[in-house]
């Protein structure tokens, strides 16, 4: 069972999450439990760091934001005793949960269970922290943004599972964020292909790294909301099913499942870079040599002879590291100006129909066109088409391309 920072906002909330776990229990179920920080408390943790020192040493940042889940993981054991439920709490470094590569995006290697399966035969309830783990030399380490749900789906298949139930906030995953779009519909069932589509380019229910891992290790995930009444089992979520199994229940597929926006990218704009074989080379792989995941690219030639515009996007997160290593190559690259751009969003169209079905494209562009919103920059896969629009545009746009799509429900809810 996983609890987001929704769920876990609160002692109150805590409670309504420990009655959860006390059901399972009392079920017959062994539990572990990963839990989230309190909702708005990874933003304030990040937001001090950021004052401490604009560019922040990750290293420190982790053991900074990790402190959140910290905090409620405890909250949820003292709980769960209180109700007379034994749990106690095992943080990322107790285990240990071993992670490598990158502080502040740190990638889960190893779990080591055998503590925490003797203390669920035990009958104890396990309740880890999220998000969290611990690096080859010991020190704290954090998974990215919304790792949570990674935490929950390797401890899952670590422990061989039945099931990994994600609790948040919302009863299951919908044709797109159904706080801005009223007439979003529920998916009963959606393919690990299209969740981890629709994961990657925005629709942050769940972390993208956790499908990839639950498609990889075969884990079952359950979307549910954790919002019930007192006593109350809590209603069937959406689950995530492999293509056979869509196939089995005969489902009828749709060309599009749903659509996604992301307003956590920046643009960056380099001129007059000259128009040369490497040219482009020098540019990005000084920023993947720092982790740095450049998304959207567009290079436009034809702009003087022997130059040319080259536009990407970036995390926003990344955009100040990006802008200094840019800035540090400028006479390698050779560019005239550097220009950025916060103000911008990408959204997307996702489904596998795309695959065998035209026209797709064509659909979005006349859809925003009708509306007036300029498209910045596109960019494609085989089972979706992202576009990068102004920023103030993004609502207004999601809602047109969900009509657009026959997505909507019959009536708002
Ligand atoms: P948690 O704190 O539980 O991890 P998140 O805020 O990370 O919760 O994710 C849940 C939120 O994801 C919902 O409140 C909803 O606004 C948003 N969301 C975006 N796209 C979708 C979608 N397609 N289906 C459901 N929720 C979505
Ligand atoms: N608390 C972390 C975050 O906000 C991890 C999570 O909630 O999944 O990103
Ligand atoms: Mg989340």
């Amino acid at each position: 069972m996983k609890f987001g920072g929704t769920s876990m906002a609160g002692t109150e909330r805590i409670r309504t999450v420990a009655a959860l776990v006390k059901r399972e229990v009392e079920a017959g179920n062994e539990v572990a439990v990963v839990v989230s920080a309190m909702a708005g408390e990874t933003d304030r943790l990040v937001q001090f760091c950021r004052e401490a020192n604009p560019l922040y040493d990750e290293a420190e940042y982790d053991v900074v934001v990790a402190s959140g889940e910290q905090v409620t993981s405890g909250l949820l054991a003292l709980t769960l005793q209180a109700m007379g439920v034994p749990a106690r709490s095992w943080l990322g470094w107790q285990l240990p949960i071993r992670t490598i590569e990158t502080h502040a995006k740190a990638r889960i290697t190893e779990i080591e269970t055998d503590a925490l399966i003797a203390a669920m035969k035990s009958g104890q309830v396990a309740v880890i922290p999220g998000f969290q783990g611990m690096m080859e030399d010991g020190r704290v380490s954090t998974l990215g943004r919304g790792g949570s749900d990674t935490s929950a789906v390797a401890v899952a298949a670590a422990v061989k599972a039945d099931r990994c139930d994600i609790y948040t906030d919302v009863d299951g995953v919908y044709t797109t964020d159904p706080r801005i779009v009223s007439r979003a519909r529920k998916l009963d069932y959606v393919t690990y292909e299209e969740m981890l589509e629709l994961a990657s380019v925005g629709a942050k229910v769940l972390q993208t790294r956790s499908v990839g891992l639950a498609m990889k290790m075969g884990v079952r995930v359950q979307v549910l909301s954790s919002f019930v009444e007192p006593g109350q089992a809590p209603k069937a979520g959406t689950l995530i099913v492999s293509d056979e199994e869509i196939e089995e229940l005969k489902m009828e597929r749709q060309l599009i499942t749903g659509i996604a926006y992301d307003k956590n990218e920046a643009k960056i704009i380099l001129t007059r870079v000259p128009d040369r074989p490497g040219a482009v080379a020098t540019i990005f792989k000084p920023l993947a040599d720092a982790a740095i995941n450049v998304d959207m690219i567009i290079q436009n030639v034809g702009r003087e002879k022997g130059e040319t515009d080259v536009t990407f996007t970036v995390p926003r997160a990344d955009l100040a590291r990006s802008l200094e290593i840019l800035e540090g190559g400028k006479d390698s690259i050779g560019y005239n100006r550097l220009l950025h751009e916060s103000g911008v969003a990408k959204v997307s169209v996702v489904g596998v129909g795309m695959k065998s079905h035209a026209g797709v494209a064509a659909t979005m562009f006349e859809a925003l066109a009708a509306r007036g919103i300029n498209i910045q920059a596109i960019s494609t896969s085989e089972i979706k088409v992202s576009v990068l629009i102004e920023e103030d545009y993004t609502e207004l746009a999601v809602r047109v391309l969900h009509t657009a799509y026959g997505l909507d429900a019959e009536e708002a809810a």
